[in-house]
């Protein structure tokens, strides 16, 4: 009998447990907004297993119902694992390219800082700090005015831009952007801004700030905010020359590394090994990393104990072309830090000033918010004063806005050369034109165009063909002044407006340009190169069109006299 009651139970056990599975085999898919918010949340508190979570769901559960938001989630979980876990680097592309194509406006405001935010990061990682700061632009121009009329909590959008303002060394916003986090309520919010202020030069009071912040990091849940902050500590018992501390904070790093398996986090931690000690095993896993996989400033110091370890195995030629790449990458990356400073400058005046009436604001908000315990008439005076100044800095932030900053800020380079195309050299041309009218300085546009370049096609290749062109470039680049711009005007054709000079500045260049360009290599052959050019004066006087006509006008003059020279004219 007793046995016959326990059959019975364990078949009616049985059945309950195959109903609850089959329950669970099919799951149903969420509304979007379920998994927008899960995300967010994951993405705000770098909390890597839960995006990973979370876009799982999506793709098992979604597949016949996926939105054009889920597909936004998807690509913005693509971009963040690429960025910490340094997987998936075509997918991370494609999903780079589609967010740029993106209308955001359906999103959810925490939503879109998100996406801002991870693609700000994947413009760092491959070296296009303008590009990240047209995307932070967006940011302060945009988003956070629509947050402080709503209330929001800024600290994500302040973690945002100073993410792009450490990268080109602008200390002074990231400070004035982390320190008010250090006091955030949120652990996770007060950590991350810690993080990063550590890295930052800042007084010694700031800095103990920093530190106790961040010696509370084993409060928090295995994300890479705590990864973050253990780094962070590593680096400064290293300073302290706290040998064993930094030995015991490295085993922890280690650890929770490898199980989030936050390579972006190994790679910063291999590179401070090699730097601390001499030979270590790490080397090797460091060089096989692939240079797409590494950020545009990882790869110099790769490339560093690449060219180490080939000096070392007397592998001169490898240590030759390392060298070669190392050198190059430096000069790109100086290039596009310069660029981008030089267009942040545009900017951050009016953001400075946007940031500081936001976060005088947000000071406001914070006294009202202690005093209502206290007193409820001091309380209601801050409220309405908050008001007031929510009004009158609202008023403010739409007289300022100008034109609203879009994606086509971030079209202006040419794909293959990565100088201006012909759209933002011609922009260029014409703000030189309108300034030089105003302060009454000479300017120069000149149109150069490469000699029999269609047999350079047809005789080595179109793949020869685009060496020269990116190498005419690249020299070019090198030789005109800072305040001068080259832009790619038609397939083998460019612009160069020279600022601020007249016509006898260009020769020369011209000359100089001449020699560079004389002898360009392209895989094993070695081209002779010439080009031509007309050049023609500006004073604000005539229309850019008229200007570049002419030059076009001395250009074929140039051609039919024989090629190679220069023919120019004072307008
Ligand atoms: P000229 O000395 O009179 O300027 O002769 P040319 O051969 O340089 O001029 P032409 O205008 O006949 O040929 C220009 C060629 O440039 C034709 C076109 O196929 C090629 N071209 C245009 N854009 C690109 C490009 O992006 N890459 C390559 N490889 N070739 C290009
Ligand atoms: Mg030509
Ligand atoms: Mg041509």
């Amino acid at each position: 009998m007793l046995r016959f009651g326990g059959f019975v139970f364990a078949a009616l056990a049985l059945l309950l447990s195959n109903q609850a599975a089959a329950q669970s085999a099919s799951p149903r898919c969420l509304p979007e907004s379920d998994y927008a918010a899960r995300l967010t949340a994951a993405l705000e508190s770098l909390h890597i297993t839960q995006v990973q979570a979370v876009s799982d769901e999506i793709n098992q559960r979604c597949a016949a119902a996926r939105t054009q938001g889920m597909l936004v989630l998807l690509d913005a979980a693509t971009l963040f694992d690429f960025i910490h876990r340094r997987t998936g680097v075509e997918a991370a592309h494609q999903a780079f390219s589609r967010l740029l194509q993106q209308d955001f406006s359906q999103l959810s405001w925490p939503q879109q800082v998100a996406c801002y935010h991870l693609m700000a990061l994947y413009s760092l990682h491959t070296g296009e700090y303008k590009q990240a700061l047209s995307i932070s632009h967006i940011l302060t121009s945009e988003l956070l005015p629509g947050a402080l009329d709503a209330n929001e909590d800024i600290a994500a959008i302040s973690l945002a831009i100073a993410d792009s303002h450490y990268e080109i060394e602008f200390y002074q916003s990231v400070r004035e952007l982390l320190l008010p986090l250090l006091g955030h309520s949120a652990p996770h919010i007060r950590v991350r801004a810690a993080s990063l202020l550590w890295h930052v030069p800042q007084t010694q009071r700031q800095l103990d700030d920093v530190l106790a912040v961040l010696n509370d990091y084993r409060t928090l849940p295995d994300t890479l905010v705590r990864l973050h902050a253990t780094e962070a500590l590593i680096r400064q018992a290293i300073e302290e020359n706290e040998q064993a501390k930094a030995q015991a904070l490295f085993e922890d790093a280690y650890q929770l590394a490898d199980t989030l398996n936050a390579r972006a986090v190994l790679i910063r931690l291999y590179l401070l090994e090699t730097k601390t000690r001499s030979s270590t095993p790490v080397v090797g896993q460091l060089l096989a990393f692939s240079s797409q996989q590494l950020s545009i400033k990882e790869q110099l110091p790769v490339l560093e104990l690449d060219i180490e370890q080939a000096t070392a195995e007397q592998n001169w030629q490898q240590a030759a072309v390392k060298l070669q790449q190392a050198v190059n990458l430096n000069t790109e990356i100086a290039r596009n830090n310069a660029l981008a400073r030089e267009y942040a400058s545009f900017q951050l005046v009016s953001q400075a000033r946007e940031l500081e009436q936001a976060r005088q604001q947000s000071r406001l908000q914070a006294l009202a918010a202690a005093q209502q315990n206290q007193q409820r008439v001091i309380y209601l005076l801050a409220l309405i004063s908050a008001i007031l100044a929510l009004l009158v800095l609202t008023l403010l932030f739409m007289k300022k806005r100008k034109a609203a900053v879009h994606f086509e800020k971030l079209a202006n380079t040419d794909g293959l050369t990565q100088v201006l195309n012909r759209r933002a050299i011609q922009q260029f041309a014409e703000q030189v034109a309108t300034r030089s009218q105003q302060l009454n300085q000479p300017f120069v546009v000149a149109l150069a165009d490469i000699d029999h370049f269609k047999s350079i096609n047809d005789t080595y290749g179109h793949d020869a063909g685009d060496s020269v062109l990116t190498e005419f470039a690249r020299r070019t680049n090198a030789l005109i002044r800072q305040q001068d711009r080259l832009g790619r005007w038609g397939g083998e054709e460019w612009l160069i407006v020279m600022t601020d000079t007249g016509l006898d500045a260009i020769s020369g260049l011209f000359k100089r340009m001449q020699e560079e360009i004389r002898s360009i290599d392209a895989g094993e052959h070695h081209l002779t190169v010439t080009f031509s050019m007309g050049a023609v004066a500006g004073d604000g006087g005539q229309s850019i069109e008229a200007l570049v006509q002419a030059a076009d006008d001395l250009l074929y003059q140039a051609k039919h006299s024989g090629r190679n020279r220069l023919c120019k004219a004072n307008d």
